[in-house]
């Protein structure tokens, strides 16, 4: 038999949510963000089902030749830019928009031959102080972009990235990082003729006023929410991703006995254990510790002992007449990966990013 383990991707939630994104936020266009894969859901899968965004966002260029030899036609962002000055000529032959975010690709850029013209995204760091121009070059890099509009460069987008949008405008005490890079987003580009792009999917979730001429969501499109305490559905999302497997053993286990390496969790009672075949090496967590919710048959339950790489073992006690075979989900529908991750000290994107090849996906 076949391993059984499948991460399920449900088109119907991808489609669902794009929905509840655009109802967010209606004057804004949706540049949906699929790099990693698209967060571990398929990167051609998920850009099909989300048909409807008006654009693409990827992190590399190969995924952005992927999504052309797909057929995939709306516009593309490489969200980080490129990095050669061959990459300019991929650029164009794929009809790809590009990040601008350090003067040695204006450089690049003013050095290219002639050809069509890309759409340039200047980004600019308003205080996250990872990619972006400084706010004092951000004025002159400006005016270097505009002096080769119509030449090598067509239109260009303003934009920036938040450090903590998860923390929301409504509450006074929270948000001041999210309220300081927009303070110097808009001192920054006041008067300059282009749109605006700021919002990842928390900003999109809270922060309306970031809004702006683009939006650029990414995990609330597969369900997620990066908002402590708070799931996808506490914002209307649906999770895109059900992870689940069966268990090939169940087994009556004696009080005292120790469970799996290093014999961390003892057993309370007698009692039955299943082993479910999963583990890190289809990238369930091993930093799941004993208690991290699971599924079984429909009954919540518990890991129990140490996550392994094909297995692990589950708390049987209230799942009546448990057997061989039966269902197993680590996360999805009802059991939110969000709820996993805070368990294994990550985030939910991490998880479905970290599925590896070895597990069956199938569309939904
Ligand atoms: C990843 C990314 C996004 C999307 O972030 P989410 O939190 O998944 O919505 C948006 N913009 C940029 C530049 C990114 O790198």
């Amino acid at each position: 038999m076949a391993r059984p383990t499948s991460a399920t991707i449900h088109l119907d939630a991808l489609r669902h949510n794009l929905g509840q994104v655009r109802a967010l936020a209606p004057r804004s266009r949706a540049m949906a963000v699929v790099k990693a894969d698209g967060y571990g859901h398929g990167l051609e899968r998920v850009a099909r089902a989300l048909a409807g965004a008006d654009a693409f966002g990827v992190a590399a260029l190969s995924d952005a030749e992927r999504l052309r030899a797909a057929g995939i036609s709306q516009p593309i962002l490489l969200l980080s830019g490129f990095d050669e000055p061959s990459d300019i000529e991929r650029l164009r032959a794929l009809n790809v928009w590009t990040a601008v975010h350090h003067v040695s690709q204006i450089e690049m850029l003013e050095q290219a031959l002639p050809g069509e013209p890309l759409d340039c995204w200047l980004k600019l760091d308003s205080g996250m102080h990872r990619l972006g121009f400084a706010p004092e070059a951000f004025r002159a890099a400006y005016e270097r972009l505009s002096a080769m509009r119509g030449g090598t460069v067509g239109d260009i987008v303003l934009m920036n990235h938040f450090a903590s949008s998860d923390e929301f405008a409504d509450s006074p005490s929270q948000g001041v990082q999210t309220r300081e890079q927009l303070d110097v987003f808009r001192a920054t580009t006041a008067g300059l003729d282009a749109g605006h792009s700021l919002a990842n999917s928390a900003a999109v979730l809270g922060w309306p006023e970031a809004h702006g001429t683009w939006i650029r969501p990414g995990g609330a499109l597969y369900g997620m929410s990066v908002v402590e305490g708070r799931t996808g559905a506490d914002f209307g999302l649906r999770p895109a991703m059900t992870l689940s497997t069966r268990l090939i053993a169940v087994n009556r286990v004696r009080r005292g006995s120790r469970i799996g390496y290093a014999g961390t969790w003892e057993c309370p009672e007698d009692m039955d254990i299943g082993v479910a075949a999963i583990g890190y090496g289809d990238g369930y967590p091993r930093a799941a510790p004993a208690g991290t919710p699971v599924r079984v048959a429909g009954h919540h339950t518990q890991v129990i002992g140490r996550v392994s790489m094909d297995l692990m073992t589950v708390d049987l006690r209230g799942v009546p007449g448990a057997k061989v075979g039966d269902p197993v989900t680590l996360w999805g529908e009802d059991l939110p990966v969000e709820i996993i991750a805070e368990r294994a000290g990550t985030i939910g994107y991490e998880l479905t990013c970290s599925i590896t090849r070895r597990v069956r996906f199938i569309e939904r």
